[in-house]
């Protein structure tokens, strides 16, 4: 039996960094009356909180007592306490930890010419435990940046192993629709399930995942990896079909 449905964000739930539809909110808060559900993603609360929290809390009688929110791969947790979010734990990159990831990132990305000149919003964004190159800037159109990962299938890959190279102390993946998620080694959504099972104290076999990148070398791929049973999606609606046939089976 299932006791955690566990989601990854971008391109599961939403589209890459926009809010989440008024139907999958409604989906979401409706899965909550059976059993628990965890968002994990690599970007920060301050992205998944609008983007879905705020939605799923627009749904009357939704029970948030039962939402695990983890931004940047489990590295920060919330959960919804006495009437607010309440952030369970942190860990941190270190000043100098940011400074030698930015300087790779910049570097590479200016020698393998994807250092876009004139981006939407910033390129790197520090995310406290996470360092996010996005090619495009971090406030870039979704057209725009599917666009983009579609011309850029190949230098994502070389990019990832350039950075890699120049600081092979960290862990580099290739994340999302353009970015590049760069953290303390062995930090990935594995990492933050065995911390929602540390935390829980649910076992793997009752959890079940969505994600879209559960192909090896993408950003959901240590799930399967780890064992947990999984559900591939290409998008958000392929999840929100899945989701309105689990609700229907209640326990
Ligand atoms: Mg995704």
């Amino acid at each position: 039996m299932k006791k955690i449905l566990a989601f990854d964000s971008d391109d599961t739930i939403v589209v890459s960094k926009m809010p989440a539809t008024a139907w999958m909110a409604q989906l979401l808060a409706e899965n909550l009356k059976y059993r628990d559900v965890c968002i994990i993603s690599g970007t920060g609360f301050d992205v998944i909180y609008p983007n879905t929290v705020a939605q799923i809390e627009k749904i009357p009688g939704v029970d948030l007592t039962r939402l695990h929110i983890m931004p940047t791969c489990g590295t920060r947790y919330y959960r919804y306490q006495d009437g607010e979010w309440r952030l369970q734990y942190q860990e941190d990159l270190t000043a100098e930890q940011k400074a030698r990831i930015f300087e790779a990132i910049e570097t590479s990305a200016k020698e393998l010419d994807m250092w876009t000149e004139n981006p939407a919003g910033e390129i790197i964004e520090d995310r406290l435990s996470q360092i996010t190159y996005s090619a495009l800037g971090q406030k870039a159109t979704p057209e725009d940046k599917y666009a983009w990962a579609e011309a850029n299938k190949e230098k994502r890959k070389l990019l990832n192993d350039t950075v890699k190279a120049r600081i092979p102390e960290f862990e580099v993946r290739t994340a999302g629709t353009t970015s590049l998620d760069i953290t303390r080694p062995g930090i990935d959504k594995a990492y933050g399930m065995k911390k929602l099972m540390e935390a829980t104290g649910v076992s793997k076999e009752e959890i079940l995942y969505f994600g879209d990148k559960l192909e090896e070398g993408g950003n959901d791929y240590p799930v399967k990896a780890m064992g947990v049973d999984c559900i591939a999606v290409r998008n958000w609606e392929d999840t929100a079909y899945a989701l309105k046939g689990i609700a229907a089976v209640s326990e």
